[in-house]
């Protein structure tokens, strides 16, 4: 039995929702399918995102989905010296902190009301492929096999995406590239709620601790370790109750849920398409290897695939050109930030408790608040031309 519609998307997390939403309004006749039983759960997420780009992927913020919202965040080294950096400043996890399950809820009901159909407990299980382009999908669900057909395919399944592996666009990612996370949401937790904290060196190797805000008293304490550190994944949970017990603002919490998930800190795939299919935010590895944060870069692609999809149906040509335009499009946006970032995460690697304490206690000397990156480095030259020789291949 086989079915036909314009665009196949696979995966309902934020990439696959905002690309059904977008290749709808463009007015594909769109599928979206979704393995699990309920959209947006379970959790597995920090669930922080930048205020400035809500806009670009055409969202409204909304109380139906922000628990809270910050100013900036902190920034500590191991020694407890402290920057306090803007919202603006902070990074993409840094801003809103959302209720990630009706987050991902919302965007698939846009979707819907842009004319989508979604499926869920249905699981892509291989591509159909023809004379080097990929034409649609096999389908499992709801107790049955069946194809779909379809002009485009986004391949919007995650981390781990099987999607990328048929079409032989994904690489197996290096232990180096992939960073082993915990995170508890912690109850009775205190601190000042506006800001959120990002902590550096050992306590979380290669990687960072956070405390994102859900409310007064509430927050996700969590972190990130690089893998080529661990000895086993088990690791990670001492690493976050050393962290936990080390900060008294913290260890008078209780914990409300545990989550363990991957993320890749690697460049993005060399190619995210082939005719007939692109790869989409976390199946393209578009995360920023510092931060770990995908969501923002997820929806921006998303989109991006939605419209170009959309406009190759109408052209009758979803082959090179599209992929094409697509990587155009995403590396113009977002390649110099992960290229830069997956540099400085590679020297984060290598950077002792001692070296991060004195770059941050130069930065704060200097005064990250009110000056440019540009001012910040001119005086950094100055009276640290040591720390600035560190990371001026980059800069
Ligand atoms: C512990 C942790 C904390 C994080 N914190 C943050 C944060 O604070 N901010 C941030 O921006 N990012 C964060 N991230 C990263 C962020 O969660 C991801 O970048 C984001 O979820 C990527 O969205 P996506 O839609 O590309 O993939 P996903 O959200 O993984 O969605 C993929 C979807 O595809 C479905 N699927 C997979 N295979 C198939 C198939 N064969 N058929 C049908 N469906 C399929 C999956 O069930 C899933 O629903 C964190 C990640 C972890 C692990």
């Amino acid at each position: 039995m086989t079915e036909e519609f314009d665009v196949l998307v696979v995966g309902a997390g934020p990439s696959g929702s905002t690309a059904a939403r977008h290749a709808a309004m463009g007015g594909a006749r769109t599928l979206l399918i979704e393995k699990r039983s309920e959209i947006g759960t379970p959790v597995r997420c920090g669930e922080g995102v930048a205020k400035r780009w809500l806009d670009e992927v055409g969202l409204e913020p909304s109380g139906s989905f922000i628990a809270h919202e910050v100013d900036g965040a902190k920034v500590v080294a191991p020694d407890g010296t402290t920057l306090v950096v803007d919202e603006a400043r902070a990074g993409n996890e840094c801003g809103y902190i959302l209720e990630r399950d009706l987050f991902d809820r919302h965007l698939a009901k846009l979707a819907a009301k842009a004319g989508a159909v979604i499926r869920i407990r249905t699981s892509a299980t291989a591509l159909l492929q023809e004379d080097g382009r990929v034409v649609g999908a096999r389908l499992e669900g709801m107790g049955r096999t069946y194809d779909v057909r379809s002009k485009v395919v986004l391949g919007a399944d995650g981390i781990e995406s099987q999607v990328g592996r048929w079409a032989g666009l994904e690489k197996p990612l290096r232990t180096r590239d992939i960073d082993a996370c915990l995170q508890y949401t912690m109850v009775g937790v205190q601190g000042d709620p506006s800001l959120n904290e990002f902590y550096l060196g050992s306590w979380a190797p290669g990687g960072y601790a956070w405390v994102f805000w859900k409310d007064t008293d509430i927050a996700n304490v969590g972190l990130g370790v690089n893998l080529s550190k661990l000895r086993d994944k088990a690791e990670t949970k001492a690493y976050l109750d050393r962290f936990i017990s080390a900060h008294p603002h913290l260890g008078r919490g209780e914990i409300l849920e545990e989550v363990a998930g991957m993320v890749s800190v690697a460049l993005p795939l060399e190619r995210t398409g082939m005719p007939g299919l692109l790869l989409v935010g976390d199946a393209a590895r578009l995360i920023d290897p510092v931060t770990g944060g995908g969501i923002l870069n997820g929806c921006l692609t998303g989109k991006y695939s939605g419209e170009l999809a959309a406009q190759a149906v109408k052209d009758g040509d979803a082959g090179e050109a599209m992929v094409k335009a697509y990587e155009k499009r995403w590396r113009a946006r977002l390649e110099e930030s992960l290229y830069r970032n997956y540099l400085i995460k590679e020297k984060l690697l290598t950077m002792d408790d001692d070296l991060v304490n004195r770059i941050i206690r130069a930065i704060a000397e200097v005064g990250l608040e009110r000056v440019s990156t540009h001012e910040i480095l001119s005086a950094l030259r100055k009276k640290h031309p040591e720390l600035v020789a560190e990371f001026e291949s980059f800069l």
